[in-house]
């Protein structure tokens, strides 16, 4: 037998797959293969791989333990179990951990805000026990020094800061001083730029070198989608305004973030816990607060419940108010403004009539364009595969909406995908939709998931059960097979008389 390295059985593996794919008519689950076939060598390192028929025994339809099974009965004379391969079972919580060591070193120039704010809403969402959390966050506080004490500063609304900012209510007062058909051609432009850059990647940058041309491009912006009249351009467009302010916010001063908050939640205040001995226990749950009632009402109002951060079960809650970082709260002002713009804009948009004649062209310039945008985005929409369960699917939309997804809701895609012949150039040109997209932790989290890195495991989806727990699964698995345990054990329900789908 010919000297088999490690390069000659990564290329034995892919073309198996090739082989599997033009016999089956869709590509195997390349790590399910990849498994089968390192298990082989492993067991049997002295026997020839090429001796196994790995085509026509392999069927995708079976559940891994099963296709093993086949090969153990079609060539009894190997071993299949004695070294097993190591494929562990999903484990959140491992996962987690590895997940925060690496992201740990490799964000340790993100300012302690961001870091705490990603052990949180990772913690909550894998529903990591309460001490656990604690123990990392205080272990990412402890690493970093606590900047000195420094007195509070008066907010001044100045032209910057409604630049940054342009839904408060003093910005309404000033842009009401100028009129659209004598605004500056470069006004047009930069408002024809944040609608495409809306349309396109999900966010608007914020470009302050010139304040005026910013400020003044938020109402003409506005004006132009509300011309366009589509619901779709609307939500779009208010996510991506939402999401630059909440950019700008987290990392402005805690007084323009308060300042900010209060237009859209009365009760907020900023009590840094040096300041206040009562809450000196609770100060690493954040320097804000607001009353719960307002909190429940505003989270409920911006749909923030639905995801298990938010719930009041994963707050601190002490005399009545809820304690917020500015992370969260600059999150909570993202939703407002998101709900309060599109409401805006479509309420133009009923009432076009009073939209001035030079935005009415410029938003017909840019139309075109808006139409590629969309139909390329249709266009992936429609490619997603008919034979995924519903949950997936749904995730999958959304990703590629650019919209809010979760860290669970992308480690389930990814696992699935992972699990279903997908490749990680695949998972990773679907997460390059995210607004939030970094390709070099995509690709480690990408990796990690596929047991490339870390420790080395092998994820699978979250089960059902979970699933549901979080509020993913849809409609309660009404359109899945009753017995269904884990979304890779969905198959499609076949159109005619399938006793074994129960809808
Ligand atoms: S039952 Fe399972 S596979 Fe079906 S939608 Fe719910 S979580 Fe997804």
């Amino acid at each position: 037998m010919p000297k088999r390295d490690k390069y000659w059985l990564k290329s034995y593996i892919s073309r198996i797959c090739e082989q599997i794919e033009e016999y089956r008519g869709k590509p195997p689950n390349y790590i399910e293969v990849q498994g089968l076939i390192q298990r082989f060598v492993k067991n049997n390192p002295d026997a020839d791989p090429e001796s196994i028929d790995w085509v026509s025994h392999y069927d995708p339809k079976l559940e891994y333990s099963e296709i093993l099974q086949r090969f153990k009965e079609a060539y009894p004379q190997y071993k299949w179990e004695k070294e097993e391969v190591r494929e562990k079972q999903y484990d959140e919580e491992r996962y987690f951990n590895e997940l925060l060591d690496y992201l740990r070193k490799q964000a340790e120039e993100l300012p302690r805000e961001l870091r705490l704010r990603l052990v949180r809403e990772l913690s909550a969402e894998l529903g990591l026990p309460a001490v656990e959390a604690k123990k990392l966050e205080e272990a990412i506080e402890a690493e970093v020094e606590k900047p000195p004490e420094r007195p509070r500063k008066k907010v001044v609304v100045d032209l910057m800061l409604i630049a940054k900012y342009p839904p408060l209510p003093e910005a309404k007062n000033i842009a009401q001083a100028f009129s659209f058909d004598e605004l500056d051609e470069k006004v047009y432009e930069r408002a024809c730029e944040r609608v495409l850059e809306a349309a396109e990647r999900g966010i608007v940058s914020a470009k302050l070198d010139d304040p005026l041309t910013e400020f003044l491009s938020y109402p003409t912006a506005t004006g132009i989608v509300a011309w366009i009249y589509d619901r779709w351009l609307a939500s779009r467009y208010a996510l991506a305004e939402a999401r630059r302010i909440e950019k700008l916010l987290m990392v402005d001063e805690p007084e323009v973030l308060e300042f900010v908050a209060k237009k859209c939640l009365k009760t907020v205040e900023y009590v840094p816990g040096s300041e206040d001995p009562e809450i000196k226990s609770s100060a690493k749950y954040g320097d804000y607060r607001i009353q719960l009632k307002e909190y429940i009402r505003t989270t409920t109002e911006a749909r923030l419940n639905t995801d298990p951060r938010w719930k009041l079960i994963n707050r601190v809650v002490r005399r009545g108010f809820i304690y917020l970082s500015p992370a969260e709260l600059a999150r909570i002002v993202r939703a407002y403004v998101q709900m309060i713009l599109k409401n805006t804009v479509l309420r133009t948009a009923a009432n076009r009539r009073v939209i001035p004649p030079k935005i009415r062209d410029a938003a017909e310039k840019i139309r075109p364009r808006l139409g590629e945008v969309v139909s390329r985005l249709r266009k992936e929409i429609t490619t997603i595969p008919a034979d995924m369960p519903p949950c997936m699917k749904l995730i999958q939309e959304r990703i590629l909406r650019s919209e809010d997804v979760s860290h669970f809701e992308n480690f389930a895609i990814a696992t699935y995908l992972l699990n279903t012949g997908r490749g990680i150039e695949d998972v990773l040109k679907l997460f390059s939709h995210r607004s939030d997209y970094d390709e070099r932790i995509a690709r480690y989290q990408v990796e990690h998931i596929a047991g490339l890195r870390g420790g080395r495991t092998k994820y699978r989806p979250p089960s059902c059960s979970k699933m549901k727990t979080l509020g993913l699964c849809v409609e309660n698995g009404k359109h899945c097979p009753r017995w269904i345990k884990n979304p890779l054990d969905y198959r499609p329900p076949k159109k005619v008389g399938n006793p074994s789908y129960i809808t």
